[in-house]
């Protein structure tokens, strides 16, 4: 759901890396080339390197799937570690699977009329050249694929499908690839005709209005229409579905043998995830914290279902509570920011707009709105909670401590005390 990298991993990278400058010869291509079961992907490097680092990959992913060619894998640190300098590196991946993978991006989608391949697990998030790692974003990078004859390959933004696609800066986004000559490409949504019957017509009938739903609830349309996949295979797995946004594609996994029959726990999965997907096409691109980012698509989601009489309002407030609940138990005496774990932020982060919305049904789209008249001056969260809570100092001490932990000292304020009724 949403940038599935592990950001803070990234971050230590950036950070280490911003003395290091990009020289000629810093030039990484991929070069992946798919076929039926197998993708071969090939790192071409400017200069040797010692090592690649791959950490906003699944880890089980790399590990099951993953044969490397030359080198060997530490599998702790899903590093390619090379005994000597190497510029050529290649791997085979097997494509076959179509898991769902927590957290991450799935790698490969099937549906009825092709696959799609998440390139951006391909790309490191950095090299190791003479003893010293460095971020990605120093070198050159450039990605192509190459499919075997028969197949096309097209991304999503509306290029035409062709034998040898250059993607270059566009490799955080799924490519699909097609038989050749295939209509695919110009398709903006495309339903595997595989799902299930309830499943599809539920998909086919809400997508159009929770679109609708989030353009005006953000008083703004997306650059260009969203380009959506939903794939669908039915296997022996475990009953589950999981889905991201990147770069205006929406993309959702439908996977495991418990999805023929509908019942009112399934529904309500797939129609949550949905709405929360849909609106981190509005919400993805307006910060970075995830507190924010996906307890905002989590909290959006009831929001929008409850508006659209798609759930219940016992289900919505036996929603609510469980989620306060959770986030007061994981928070102590910490705060939101501080929470190690990241499916805890979503937890507390949802549960933050239950607070906000309690305090005044409309300070949340204020809050929303605000992020998006102001996304390109990079003024801080905290600066607009100010204004969204109309300096109101006892709110604004509230959510500070409750959100970053600054002026939990007044007045005698804990985090986890913030969600107290009287705030409701
Ligand atoms: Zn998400």
């Amino acid at each position: 759901m949403s940038d599935y990298g592990r950001r803070l991993v990234l971050l230590v990278f950036l950070g280490l890396s911003l003395c290091v400058k990009a020289e000629p010869g810093d030039r990484l291509s991929i070069l992946l080339t798919p076929s039926d079961n197998l993708l071969h992907v090939k790192w071409i490097l400017g200069s040797p390197v010692q090592a690649i680092r791959f950490s906003s990959t699944p880890f089980h992913f790399v590990h099951d799937q993953w044969k490397p060619v030359i080198g060997v894998f530490d599998y702790q640190l899903i590093d390619l570690v090379f005994d000597a300098p190497v510029q050529e590196i290649g791997a085979e991946i097997r494509v076959e699977s179509d898991l769902v993978y927590g957290g991450f991006y799935t790698p490969f989608v099937n549906f009825d009329q092709g696959m799609a391949i998440y390139q951006g697990h391909y790309l490191p998030a950095a090299l190791k050249t003479e003893g010293l790692w460095r971020d990605i974003s120093t070198f050159d990078v450039d990605l192509q694929i190459e499919p075997v004859a028969g197949k096309s390959v097209v991304l999503p933004s509306g290029d035409k499908p062709r034998e040898n696609l250059h993607v270059a800066d566009k490799y955080r986004n799924y490519a699909l690839l097609v038989e050749a000559g295939s209509e695919v490409g110009q398709q903006r949504v495309l339903l595997d005709s595989e799902l299930p019957d309830w499943l599809y017509s539920l998909y086919k009938a809400q997508l159009p209005v929770l679109l609708n739903y989030f353009r005006e609830y953000f008083e703004t349309s997306l650059d260009e229409d969203p380009f959506v996949l939903v794939g669908y295979q039915q296997s022996a797995d475990e009953t589950r579905i999981d889905g991201g946004v990147v770069g205006g594609q929406l993309v959702i996994n439908v996977v495991g043998d418990g999805w023929h029959k509908t019942s009112p726990g399934l529904h309500l999965k797939a129609i949550t995830l949905l709405a929360h997907e849909v609106s981190h096409l509005w919400n993805a691109n307006l910060a970075s914290e995830d507190w924010l980012i996906e307890g905002g698509a989590n909290f959006l989601a009831q929001e929008t279902l409850l508006s659209l009489g798609l759930i219940s309002a016992q289900l919505y407030e036996q929603r609510r509570s469980d989620q306060i609940s959770r986030c007061k138990a994981l928070m102590g005496e910490a705060h939101i920011n501080e929470l190690s774990r990241r499916a805890d932020h979503y937890v507390c982060g949802e549960s933050f707009f239950y607070w906000l919305q309690g305090i005044g049904p409309d300070r949340v789209r204020e809050l929303w709105l605000k992020l998006a008249k102001f996304r390109n001056e990079s003024r801080l969260i905290k600066e607009l909670m100010a204004d969204v809570l109309r300096d109101d100092p006892a709110l604004i001490h509230a959510s500070m401590c409750l959100l970053y932990g600054d002026r939990c000292e007044t007045p005698n304020l804990r985090p986890a005390q913030v969600f107290l009724p009287s705030h409701k």
